[in-house]
This record gives structure tokens, C-alpha cells and sequence, in this order.
């Protein structure tokens, strides 16, 4: 058989494979532990449930314009307004399967062979695939050691002539670390100033914490012009825990948009009905369940760093979004795949390596879950791992005892 060059330069995710493994030991009747998880549990906004069944028993169901149905194209320009206090139009919104998909649509629509894309280290790993599915270059900017926000001066060193676009995520997937208003800001008037696309991911932007916010690209933009460099990509699976239903937008400007709008024609047609109706449902419905998650997830990420403070070999920085963070567990092991083995085998705690997202010696936690999985999780970590601590654990009511060093 033959596979192309492309298709064998795509990594294989080892958390699918450690997922897999969990799912198995699950299947055997073994408490696993998922501190790995990338979608939060809370039910889906009764809203949006409503708008996909109403659409569905119409029993009319068929394609829709490819940018969208106008009613979904409403709900984001009034969200894009009432959250970053921003007027766009119709012609610059795209709405797509999941903010991955608007993601391959803006790749494709910007990207020529050989085009460079800076993005951040620690990053969401499939951006470096995205890029390269569409045969550019991924260049990645790893921040100073113990540290998860990047600095200007190492980006401003590996923009060259190929340099098309950078890619920022804040609320950041996997550190949970939000970028500082004056970074946002000059990286804002440096891509206006070179015209190089600035790709803002904001599909956490309003999970965070303390009473922060996050600072929107749009808040430094001087550029108002039909030919603005800054592009934001969002998406109901986070912020409304609607991961499965798969809707994503682009904003952009007018020619950028006509032209994603014509690679997704071509790639999708369009993105389902019913979960357009779902979409749309979520954000012209009541927002408290925004509020609710986002109180919840605070209240574990205490609990998650309270806990993970209390183990004395990892350090930790706060997260202050989203539901991950990324403790540096180098004090135990160098490598994140053999050490996410280790404690999936040993603890029966699924983690994410951090290798995957450019930090190797970290592990993603994710505190999405309940409580008890937390400080569970947490605990049997430190079992696993921590001389110091006693050397007996109950996992049900079978009693484990480390024999290892
Ligand atoms: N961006 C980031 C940073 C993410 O973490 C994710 C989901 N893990 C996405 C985009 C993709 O979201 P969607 O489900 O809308 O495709």
C-alpha cells in the first residue's frame, strides 16, 4: 500500500495510545483516573439542545449557505460585539466544523509551500500538524526556562521574509496561562506593522479566573481596514462544553473570508444544520452556565494546585484559564511519554506527556473533572513518584505498595 509523504509525516498522538491503554484497563474493571481529559462534562446549554431538536423535527434538513445560516452568523457578530466590544460584519464570519476545521480553512486559505508559521511554545499540538498538512513550516518559540509566556524578542528573532503568521493561544491549551495585555500588545502593532497574520485562538477566552480578563487582540488593533492582518478563531466546545457538536468560527477580513469560504465549500460544504442550530441556540440563550463552569473549574484549579503545592519535587505554574495546567516534573524524569506510561501502568492516572505540546519533562493535569478525581489523582501521583510519601495506596479496595525506586 502505498501512504503519501505527507500522510507518514503526521505524528501519531501517544495520547491516543495511552488513551486506548486507559480505555482497555477501564474495560477490565481497574479505577483509572483521567487527568487527561480535554472537554469539560457539564451538561450542554438547554438552549442549544432545543435549537438542534426544533431544527430536527422539521424533518428539513439540507445544506446551508457554506459561511453559515444567517441566524448563527447573527449570534457571532453580537457575541464579537458584546465580548471584545468589536462591529463585524456577515461577510467576515465563516462558521466551520469545530475551531480546528476553521483553523485548516485559514491555513489553506494563507499558507503557500514553505511559508513559515511561528507558534508558541507550550502550544496545542495540532497546530505544528495543522501547518504542515498544508506543506508549510511550523517555527517553534520556546519560552525561557520556567516560564510559559513568551517574549517578544524570541519571536521578533525567528520572523524572517517566510514568516506568514503567528499563532497565540491565551487562555493557553496546555499551560492554562493567559498572556500579559502588554505582550498582546506589541505583538499586535509588531504583525500590523510587517503584515503578518495574527491568528488569535480565544476558545478559552472565558474560562478564567479571579476575576481576570483575558486582553483580545482587537483591544490593540489600529488597523480597522478591509485588509486587517488579525484573524480570531472561536468555538462552542469549550466555553459552552459542547465539544461534540463540532461548530467553530473564523473572523477575518472580507477577502480572507471569501476565500475560506471557497476552500470550505469545497471541503465540507457546510457544517451541519442541526448543530448550527445548537450553536446559535447556546449563544442567544442564557449565559449563566458560562458562569457556572467557569466558577467550577476555578474552584478545582484551587483544589488541583493546592494539592499539587503540597508535592514538594514539581513545580507548578498558576493557571489562571481554561482546565489544564503544566507542572514540571523533571525532578522525576526527563521523559513526559515514558513517565505518562509509567504512572498510567503503576497509579492507573491518565496525564498528557508534555512533549506533545512542545515542553518535554511536563505533564498536562486536567482539572475538568470531579473533586475526588482530582485529589485522587493527584495523591496517587505522588505515590507513584515521591520517596517520601508513605508507601502503601488503596486504588477501590485493593491495597498497592511502591516496590520501586
Ligand atoms: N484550539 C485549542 C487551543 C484547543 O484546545 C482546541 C480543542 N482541544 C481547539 C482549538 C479545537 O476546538 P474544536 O473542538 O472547536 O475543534
Amino acid at each position: 500500500m502505498s501512504i503519501s509523504q505527507l500522510a507518514r509525516e503526521i505524528k501519531e498522538s501517544p495520547t491516543l495510545v495511552m488513551n486506548e491503554k486507559a480505555r482497555l484497563l477501564r474495560e477490565k474493571g481497574e479505577k483509572v483516573i483521567h487527568l487527561g481529559a480535554g472537554e469539560p462534562k457539564d451538561k450542554v446549554p438547554i438552549e442549544a439542545v432545543l435549537g438542534a431538536s426544533a431544527k430536527l423535527t422539521t424533518a428539513d434538513v439540507r445544506y446551508t449557505p457554506t459561511e453559515g445560516i444567517p441566524t448563527l452568523i447573527k449570534a457571532v457578530i453580537r457575541y464579537t460585539e458584546e465580548n471584545y466590544n468589536k462591529i463585524v460584519g456577515p461577510e467576515n464570519v465563516i462558521v466551520s466544523n469545530g475551531a480546528k476545521h476553521s483553523l485548516y480553512n485559514l491555513m489553506m486559505a494563507i499558507i503557500n509551500p514553505q511559508d513559515e508559521v511561528i507558534i508558541l511554545a507550550p502550544y496545542w499540538v495540532s497546530y505544528p500538524e495543522i501547518v504542515k498538512m498544508v506543506y508549510g513550516i511550523p517555527v517553534i518559540v520556546t519560552p525561557e526556562d520556567g516560564r510559559f509566556q513568551p517574549r517578544m524578542e524570541d519571536i521578533t528573532e525567528k520572523v524572517g521574509s517566510y514568516t506568514k503568521a503567528i499563532i497565540v493561544n491565551s487562555p493557553n491549551n496546555p499551560s492554562g496561562v493567559v498572556y500579559s495585555a502588554d505582550f498582546i500588545a506589541e505583538l499586535v502593532e509588531f504583525c500590523e506593522k510587517r503584515g503578518i497574520y495574527l491568528i488569535m485562538d480565544d476558545i478559552y477566552h472565558k474560562l478564567i479566573f479571579d476575576g481576570k480578563k483575558a486582553p483580545s487582540v482587537y483591544q490593540f488593533s489600529r488597523d480597522d481596514s478591509d485588509s486587517s492582518h488579525i484573524v480570531v478563531i472561536n468555538g462552542v466546545s469549550k466555553v459552552y462544553a459542547m465539544t461534540g457538536f463540532r461548530v467553530g468560527w473564523a473572523i477575518a477580513n472580507r477577502q480572507l473570508t471569501a476565500a475560506m469560504i471557497n476552500i470550505q465549500a469545497q471541503n465540507s460544504s457546510c457544517t451541519s444544520v442541526i448543530v448550527q442550530a445548537a450553536a446559535a441556540g447556546a449563544l442567544m440563550g442564557v449565559q449563566s452556565s458560562v458562569e457556572s463552569m467557569r466558577m467550577t473549574l476555578q474552584n478545582n484549579r484551587d483544589v488541583m494546585l493546592n494539592e499539587l503545592n503540597a508535592f514538594t519535587g514539581i513545580k507548578t505554574v498558576k493557571p489562571d484559564g481554561t482546565f489544564y495546567c503544566l507542572p514540571d516534573f523533571r525532578a522525576y524524569s526527563k521523559d513526559s511519554v515514558g513517565l505518562s506510561k509509567f504512572l498510567l501502568e503503576k497509579a492507573l492516572v491518565v496525564t498528557v506527556p508534555g512533549v506533545e505540546f512542545g515542553m518535554e519533562g511536563h505533564l498536562r493535569l486536567s482539572y475538568c473533572g470531579s473533586i475526588k478525581e482530582i485529589m485522587e489523582g493527584v495523591a496517587r501521583i505522588k505515590w507513584a513518584l515521591d520517596p517520601e510519601s508513605p508507601n502503601e495506596i488503596y486504588i477501590g479496595d485493593r491495597k498497592l505498595r511502591r516496590d520501586w525506586k
